[in-house]
């Protein structure tokens, strides 16, 4: 017997998002988006499926290009935010991959740099959300540059990010729409802005690529019901188990801290899956979880390997039974609001201890 806690990886739930993703955006190219260890999903089992249905994948930096391509993945890798130093231009052109371009001292390592090969290139505006990118008043002398370059190769894309496409009526969506569609007029070339968000609900924002991430893990990016998210299909399941039962009086506290105290007397179920296991330490009393299919909610403080759980409402729970900490049922996301944060944080901190165990259904 193994500890019964991992993470369930539906890939046939994957391919399922990927389509939904390809038939909201049929005039588009599709970047797949698997950075952060495919938000905690696995990169490699994940890009081995959408490599072939994507028509490129992206990373935030050289050491996930490498695992890929060492994994034989062939696809084109845009690296997101481009190289860190001089010396990772020649790892990039050896790898194969296309380049972000946002700032002037990248433009320069690429401008004095012998690779290999030329390299694509992307090239980032910072239309509003001021975190990376080439300011608007230097967009064009940016992109000029790019082109006389010889070790740019080929078509250059423009792109940018938005900071709240997640709100479905937003200010900043329509104002960086607009500073982009400007700052693209006069420089010919594929566009592209759209990440889950606004893959899902703003179509006008989707031109030549789109760049999903977090919607091709099955999980919505909106705090709200949307009809585009109705279909999506969470790929990940972190599952586990009861190891242990026990009957408490009214009054009795539970947990580290005796944060939680029974109202009445009480059915506890320890389930051994903790903040070790990427389940957060955050989360509040009252937060769902499932217990045979049904909902409980946790009762004390989320411990390192374990968390305690009032099934007192589920008749005959017995150890053994299965324990379902977000996965079809459950959100992600309605468990990172029981915790302050977001479903992306809690799928990627899911850590390597949590055996991924994929299946194709
Ligand atoms: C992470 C990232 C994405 C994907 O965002 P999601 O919200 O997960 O779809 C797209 N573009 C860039 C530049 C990113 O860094």
């Amino acid at each position: 017997m193994t500890r019964p806690t991992q993470a369930r990886l539906n890939l046939r739930a994957l391919r399922h998002n990927f389509a939904l993703a390809a038939q909201l955006a049929p005039r588009s190219r599709i970047i797949a988006v698997v950075k952060a260890n495919a938000y905690g999903h696995g990169a490699l089992s994940i890009a081995c499926q959408l490599a072939p249905l994507a028509d490129a994948l992206a990373v935030a930096c050289i050491e996930e290009a490498q695992a890929l391509r060492g994994g034989g993945i062939a696809s084109p890798i845009l690296l997101l935010q481009g190289v860190f130093d001089a010396a990772e231009l020649d790892t990039a052109a050896q790898l194969d991959l296309w380049l972000t371009i946002d700032s002037e001292r990248q433009m320069q390592w690429l401008e004095r740099a012998k690779p290999a090969a030329p390299l694509h290139c992307w090239l980032k505006l910072d239309t509003g959300m001021h975190r990376l990118g080439v300011a608007p008043q230097r967009a064009t002398q940016a992109y000029r540059r790019l082109v006389a370059c010889p070790n740019a190769a080929g078509e250059i894309v423009l792109f940018t990010h938005f900071a709240a496409a997640d709100e479905l009526d937003s200010a900043q969506t329509r104002a960086q729409m607009a500073v982009f569609e400007e700052l693209c007029e006069a420089l010919p070339g594929p566009r592209s802005a759209a990440n889950s968000p606004a893959l899902l609900g703003w179509p006008a924002a989707h031109y030549d690529w789109v760049r999903p991430g977090y919607m091709l893990y099955g999980n919505s990016p909106f705090r709200q019901p949307h009809p585009n998210t109705a279909a999506l299909q969470p790929v990940m399941t972190l599952a586990s188990a009861v190891t242990s039962l026990r009957d408490v009086a009214a009054g009795e506290a539970v947990g580290y801290g005796a944060t939680w105290v029974a109202p009445r007397a009480s059915r506890i179920a320890t389930v051994t899956v903790g903040y070790g296991d990427g389940y957060p330490r955050q989360a509040r009393n009252g937060t769902p979880v499932l217990v045979n299919g049904r909902r409980a909610t946790l009762a004390g403080r989320v411990s390192m390997d374990m968390i305690t759980v009032d099934v007192t409402a589920i008749p005959g729970v017995a150890v053994g039974d299965e324990v379902v900490l977000w996965g079809p049922g459950l959100t992600v996301d309605e468990v990172a609001a029981y915790a302050d944060t977001s479903g992306y944080e809690l799928t990627t901190r899911v850590p390597a201890r949590v055996p991924r165990v994929v299946t194709v259904e």
